[in-house]
């Protein structure tokens, strides 16, 4: 089947504004967040329903022809945009934005794919409950890609990642058929826990259409506080301080270094440093819950770490347009090195433990590879992950694209040697699928493949991405 014969055949199926071929229409599809993966489609198609999108598929699959599941678009390991080839079809669950229902009963959300995830929270509030799920893109990001990916961000600590808060999905599978396991079941063991494959399959085992989530109870009281720190040191020994005054509340703990703080102040118009001098590291908590003791806890914790000698200075927020401009300190990091120009983004996870000793180890090793390179380190330091994303040396970013693949071996093989991961929550996608190959065991690579095999035999679901190529 040619690929015009297979547009005729998609359109006849989804409806004519369903497919899009103009170069012009599919040009927004073919490229991600970072600008670093552009590719080209032979399609985009934008299927209403969970119909659509079996119809899709098994059209593809008859055509042979490979689909690229793609949701907000705002991946950042080039996952969800085609490769170069203009043979693949990009699978857009845009028009998927459906919330079907709000159980109060069962505590769960039963949404379709392409609903954004700040519709499922705002949903989630309106019925007076918490999706607590939250990303610096949620405003654009689907609850289809963040299954897909596993999210995680800035309240994993209390209530772990995506994987933690899905218990029903129901997914067109690389064939066509649907697999309808959208069940609201707390338990059920009756065999492999299928659910659990396609959550941070990245789009390679097949298309998730609708899911059904846990809700929580909500949490009004917010106790916000920006911190000055030393070192990374005092931030991993104030974690247990604010663990034990949290009493279970502890939500959001993570750490910018100056040089992240720094470009935030440049290029995000509105942003002020809340201090008056700078200092080496910062960190954002929140403990939050649904009585008044939230701040009382967080003053509690403070005080014994300023009687440690683990905090230099600290704002507590005054109201929520000082807790919004706190976050947006945090939350505005990837804008702002975007704006900076080129970097590379390395997004990994190590023993808490050892958190300080890579930061230490891994500036004289880049700086001897490439001089001047600039370390832009934050992230989410009560998951012991961090986004340590390397900036060109001012004015340079060719010396920063030459010196990428051995800055990148530098930093992985640090992490692999401390015990980490290369890949903390934004998955391997296109950027780390041959990385993955070098620093996973072979049995974990093998194991990766036999399932890929046995759910896709013929590699159509997102080729090219999460698998290493073979040998
Ligand atoms: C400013 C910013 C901040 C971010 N912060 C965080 C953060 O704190 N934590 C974090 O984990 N991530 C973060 N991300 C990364 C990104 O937002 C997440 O990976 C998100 O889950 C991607 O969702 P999406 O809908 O945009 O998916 P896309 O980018 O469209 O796709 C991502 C992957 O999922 C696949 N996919 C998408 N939808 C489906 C589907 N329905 N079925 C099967 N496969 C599918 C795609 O093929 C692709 O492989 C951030 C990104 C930005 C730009």
């Amino acid at each position: 089947m040619t690929h015009d014969q297979l547009h005729q055949r998609l359109r006849a199926a989804l409806g004519e504004t369903a497919v899009l071929t103009d170069p012009d229409d599919v040009a927004p599809y073919t490229s991600d967040w970072t600008g670093a993966f552009t590719g080209t489609a032979s399609a985009v198609v934008r299927p209403a329903d969970t119909e659509g999108v079996a119809a899709a598929v098994r059209l593809c699959a008859e055509a042979g022809v490979g689909i690229v599941p793609q949701g907000g678009n705002t991946g950042l390991v080039g996952g969800g945009v085609p490769d170069g080839s203009g043979e693949q079809v990009v699978l857009s669950l845009g028009r998927m934005r459906r919330i079907r229902t709000v159980d109060p009963i069962a505590d769960t959300i039963t949404v379709e794919a392409g609903v954004p995830l700040q519709a499922v929270q705002e949903a989630a509030t309106a019925s007076d409950r918490l999706f607590p799920l939250s990303l610096g893109s949620e405003g654009s990001c689907t609850i289809g890609g963040t299954i897909a990916t596993n999210a995680g961000g800035t309240a994993v600590l209390r209530y772990g990642m995506m994987r933690d808060l899905v218990l029903g999905l129901e997914v067109v599978l690389p064939d066509g058929r649907v697999w309808d396991g959208l069940r609201p079941l707390r338990k059920d063991n009756t065999g492999y826990d299928l659910k659990q494959l396609f959550i941070g399959s990245e789009g390679t085992l097949g298309i998730v259409t609708a899911a059904v989530l846990r809700l929580m109870p909500p949490t009004p009281r917010r106790a916000t506080a920006f911190l000055a720190l030393d070192s990374v040191d005092a931030a991993t020994a104030l974690l247990p301080v604010l663990r034990q005054h949290g009493g279970g509340q502890l939500t959001t703990y993570e750490l910018l270094g100056r040089q992240a703080l720094d470009l935030v102040l440049t290029h995000q118009p509105g942003s002020r440093d809340p201090f008056g001098e700078p200092h080496a590291w910062y960190a954002l908590v929140e403990i939050a819950g649904s009585t008044d003791d939230v701040e009382a806890r967080l003053e509690a914790a403070l005080g014994e770490a300023v009687e440690a000698d683990l905090v230099g200075d600290a704002v507590i927020a005054g109201g929520p347009a000082q807790r919004s401009a706190l976050w947006r300190l945090r939350e505005d990091i990837s804008e702002a090195q975007k704006s900076e120009g080129v970097s590379i983004k390395h997004d990994v996870t190590l023993p808490i433990d050892d958190l300080a000793r890579f930061v230490t180890e891994m500036r004289p090793r880049l700086e001897e590879l490439l001089p001047g390179v600039r370390p832009v380190t934050y992230g989410h330091v009560g998951d012991g992950n961090l986004h340590y994303n390397l900036s060109a040396p001012v004015g340079d970013d060719a010396a920063l694209r030459a010196a990428a693949a051995d800055l990148t071996r530098a930093v992985y093989e640090t992490v692999t040697a401390l015990g980490g991961s290369i890949s903390a929550e934004h998955g391997l996608g296109a950027l780390k699928r041959a990385a993955a190959a070098r620093y996973k065991s072979d049995v974990e690579v093998d194991l990766m493949r036999m399932v890929k095999q046995a759910l896709d035999p013929t590699g159509l679901m997102n080729p090219g991405k999460v698998l290493p190529t073979a040998g």
